[in-house]
């Protein structure tokens, strides 16, 4: 035993749907994936690389618990998104080996201090106050990948108290899902108990005290939370 010098921290994880729980290790974004998401901020979908963000891991809110509106904000955002629960790990991981890398799948929310992103963005600063705080990573139970499809598509949707703010098809992702797997495992060797956010699509905007949040990403699984 090292002798820990405080009490080690909990482990995040992820419920599976039909029980047990996914360990999280790290939360990897992919920024601007799907075309008209990034013409909206501003981008041009036919000249970018995917890049990547990080969330810590106890950034995730699960089991539909209610996400507190955040401090030092004014203009928090939803981006609805696919996310990709990692089982077996590796570095250059080929694309054509890429999905059985995968252990399963699940609907999550990319919650953004759009504010601080953008002033991040405009003085060429990091973006982690923008995208990385406490419960900014709402998600739903994990289907095992095993039990679906690989979701290259089928519907995308988040409803705002009950009207459609964001849809779209995950066949419009920029860069796929074994593309992004095998792209980020160049930058990192990926671990079991990575997820990925594997960005949204068009259609983000803010919400306030008291909004309820629906996510759907066909064949894989909800996300529902509520700011409070
Ligand atoms: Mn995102």
């Amino acid at each position: 035993m090292p002798g820990y010098v405080i009490a080690p921290p909990p482990v995040s994880s992820v419920p599976v749907a039909g029980g047990g729980a996914f360990p999280v290790r790290r939360i990897f974004c992919v920024g601007r994936n799907y075309a008209e998401h990034t013409r909206e901020m501003g981008g041009d979908p036919d000249r970018e690389l995917p890049f990547f963000f990080t969330k810590p891991a106890d950034a995730l809110l699960t089991g539909g618990a209610d996400m507190p509106y955040p401090s030092m904000t004014s203009n928090l955002h939803h981006e609805m998104e696919l996310v990709v629960a990692i089982g077996i790990g590796g570095a250059d991981i080929a694309e054509a080996d890429a999905l059985n890398h995968v252990w399963g799948y699940a609907a999550g929310l990319d919650m953004t201090r759009r504010d601080l992103q953008n002033a991040a963005k405009k003085e060429g600063k990091p973006w982690d106050m923008g995208k990385g705080f406490d419960h900014s990573a709402p998600i739903g139970t994990l289907i095992p990948a095993s039990a679906s499809h690989p979701p290259t598509a089928g519907r995308i949707e988040l409803k705002v108290n009950g009207v459609v703010r964001q849809t779209s098809d995950l066949s419009k992702l920029i860069w796929s899902v074994a593309e992004t797997i095998a792209y980020l495992s160049k930058l990192v060797a990926l671990a079991p108990g990575d997820l990925i956010f594997t960005g949204t699509p068009e259609g983000v905007a803010a919400v306030t005290k008291g909004d309820l949040l629906e996510g759907v990403v066909d064949g894989v699984g909800t996300v529902t939370v509520k700011i409070v």
